[in-house]
């Protein structure tokens, strides 16, 4: 597989979506590495490629310490349970993506004081309210935004992460896109600046509605 050629005809999918939106309109990707092995991630970052993703905090740490020497930033996108902060935070990534209640947030804070350290964070959001995926409620999540940043300030909170509908209606998918970007936009933060969604099935919707970070990891390793 040639991966090179495969990101870059992602990049240019990726491109033709934000010229939609503005030229100024610029978009980070994230390679979501979940399924793949370290030869796969190596290879993508010989591609130019350096923000992967991971989803459990184990596949990060193994990864993490198989790839040690190479120049790669880490995105934690999974699901995290409080007895795996402490190994996460060794890990040290770049940002976590899915904060997705007060009470991690506090767990989660209380561990980094303990280790005299800081992490860049997006509050996770149901953008659809989808009962089997975690996340704040659009209507907390502004209230929930702000008293993270005022109570758990070794969390660095930059923005917000969210998923589209799963829904085979494109008109659903995109509501939860829009949903989430109104969330955005009504942070009143300064430091919010990034707003994570748009997965492989999803991402050019995403990026339309005002995503400037996409997750994508089927579509990249297929
Ligand atoms: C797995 C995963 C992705 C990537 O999904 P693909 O559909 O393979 O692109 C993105 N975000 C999260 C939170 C994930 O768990």
């Amino acid at each position: 597989m040639d991966y090179a050629q495969n990101l870059n005809h992602i990049i240019e999918r990726v491109e033709k979506a934000r010229y939609r939106v503005s030229g100024h309109h610029i978009v980070k990707i994230v390679a979501v590495s979940k399924y793949t092995g370290v030869n796969e991630i190596k290879a993508l970052l010989d591609a130019g490629q350096r923000a992967f993703g991971e989803s459990r905090v184990q596949d990060l740490k193994d990864k993490d310490s198989a790839l040690q020497e190479l120049p790669i930033e880490w995105h934690f996108i999974g699901r995290l349970q409080t007895n795996k902060i402490n190994h996460l935070i060794d890990v040290h990534p770049f940002m976590v993506h899915s904060i997705d209640s007060l009470s991690l947030a506090e767990a989660l804070d209380k561990r980094l004081k303990a280790k005299d350290k800081t992490l860049y964070g997006l509050l996770q959001i149901n953008a659809a309210r989808e009962e089997q995926k975690a996340g704040v409620t659009p209507e907390e999540a502004i209230d929930v935004y702000q008293e993270i940043n005022e109570k758990y300030d070794s969390i660095k909170l930059r923005g917000i992460m969210a998923m589209g509908a799963h829904s085979e209606e494109e008109k659903e998918v995109r509501q939860s896109f829009e949903t989430a970007r109104k969330v955005f936009d009504s942070l009143n933060a300064p430091d919010a600046r990034i707003c994570s969604m748009g997965m492989s099935g999803d991402f050019e919707m995403a990026i339309e509605c005002g995503s400037n970070m996409v997750r994508l990891g089927s579509i990249l390793f297929k």
